[in-house]
């Protein structure tokens, strides 16, 4: 550290100021944690509080709002947001949210944790994200796709596949995708499938991007499980959200053998002591659209899935759902973040004092982004993986990072969080430098 630059000063408090008249986001909500573990993680590093200010801000943003003809020949205008966190360590990368409460904060806290993320797993990308503020399932697929072509034109100048790459996230699926490439062909003139990842197999996508997320965060259990040394047959486990990442997790650990005793969804929960069976209730959610009524459990409150007694609690649905008032509820011997920031600042404190092992979501629910990145490469080099080489690449992937991480947690009596972060935020930091960007 040279002399005479300003450090994070240790007594700032989180969101507050610290020196620089700035605004450095509202202190709560998903922006305000992203902010505080950043804030730590500069302090640890001890970076100039330049620097510190530098990435606690997106780097460039754009909020577009466009009107869309629904099917009843009424027009409603909709409001989407592209937030470029940071770019230092390549094109930004992340995904498209569809949720009704989705506002710029939001978007831009899930912005900074995808540029940690990409860092984290060594992928030459920065961190982006997107969302558009509307509820997709009460829309009919006609006017999601309308809404999708009128998105992704107004974001175009915006996006490509040098600059800004967007994925599915909350919301949205490879049809989505779909109709983005297509909807950014049409806008530009431009052919480009590696504008967008997560695309269906026909049309550029890759082999094991569909269950990546999930897959992911079953090689993390298995490898805990191991440094743990609890059998997979022994392990229970309990899910919040049962999507792309909840369902596909839960089939995994049937797989593995762990038994999963409480799933739930937006409409409800339920639970089985001796283990649910996953294809069964795949199936009666493929043709009820709900975990709800499944005859193999009994319905049980939505508290109880965070609350249950197993091994391994995975929230794997939204941000800010482990908070200050319930983590004192958590059983659980592990945390597993299958959500992006599902576990708050001061749940987080606690958390670590009970002895709960936090795996933090942008090491635990990677492997998302680590296949959307092969399926750029492949679409660059117009070229396919097999699917054997997309799940061992993925594996590998995986489980580097969780060694790296888990051994510098030990090393330096640190939370894993703590670790992955300071490792993400070191690496953005030294090229942000070395490019002389700071
Ligand atoms: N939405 C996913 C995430 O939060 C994937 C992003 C991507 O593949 O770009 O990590």
């Amino acid at each position: 550290m040279s002399v005479g630059v300003t450090q994070v000063p240790t007594s700032a408090r989180p969101g507050g100021p610290i020196g620089a008249p700035h605004d450095l986001g509202p202190g709560t909500g998903p922006l305000g944690a992203a902010i505080r573990q950043l804030r730590d993680a500069a302090r640890s590093l001890e970076l100039p509080c330049a620097l510190f200010e530098t990435l606690a801000r997106p780097q460039q943003e754009v909020t577009v709002h466009f009107p869309v003809m629904m099917d009843d020949g009424s027009v409603v205008t909709l409001e989407g947001h592209r937030v470029q966190h940071n770019l230092a360590r390549g094109p930004g990368k992340g995904g498209i949210r569809y949720a009704p409460g989705v506002d710029l904060d939001e978007v831009r806290a899930l912005a900074m944790w995808m540029t940690w993320k990409c860092a984290l797993m060594d992928i030459p990308f920065g961190g982006a994200k997107g969302g558009v503020a509307f509820d997709p399932a009460e829309r009919t697929d006609h006017e999601v796709e309308r809404i999708t072509r009128a998105f992704t034109h107004a974001i175009s100048h915006f996006i490509g596949p040098d600059t800004d790459i967007p994925a599915p996230d909350v919301g949205t699926d490879e049809r989505t995708m779909a109709w983005m490439m297509d909807a950014y062909a049409r806008s530009t003139g431009q052919f480009a499938p590696a504008v967008v990842t997560g695309k269906p197999l026909a049309m550029g996508g890759s082999h094991g991007r569909a269950s990546s997320t999930s897959d992911g965060l079953g090689f993390i259990t298995m490898a805990l499980l191991q440094d743990l040394g609890i059998e997979a047959g022994k392990a229970s486990a309990s899910i919040q959200g049962f999507g792309k990442v909840g369902g596909g997790l839960a089939a995994f650990y049937e797989k593995a053998g762990i038994a999963v005793h409480a799933v739930s969804d937006r409409y409800g929960a339920i639970r089985n002591d001796r283990g649910i069976d996953i294809q069964h209730l795949r199936r009666h959610v493929a043709q009820t659209g709900s975990v709800v009524g499944f005859p193999g459990a009994e319905r049980t409150d939505p508290a109880d899935v965070l609350a249950a007694d197993v091994t391994i609690v995975v929230p794997a649905a939204i941000e800010g759902v482990v908070t200050g008032a319930n983590a004192t509820s958590i059983r659980a011997t592990v945390l597993l973040e299958g959500a992006n920031g599902p576990t708050t600042p001061e749940a987080d404190e606690i958390l670590a004092d009970r002895g709960t092992l936090v795996v933090p979501d942008i090491l635990a629910n990677s492997g998302g982004v680590v296949v959307s990145y092969f399926e750029w490469v492949q679409a660059r080099q117009q070229h396919r993986w097999t699917e054997h080489r997309v799940r061992q690449d993925l594996r590998e992937r995986m489980l580097r990072a969780w060694e790296m991480v888990r051994r510098d947690a030990a090393g330096r009596g640190r939370t894993l969080r703590e670790s992955a972060t300071a490792i993400a935020v070191g690496r953005v930091a030294d090229t942000q430098r070395m490019r002389g960007m700071m």
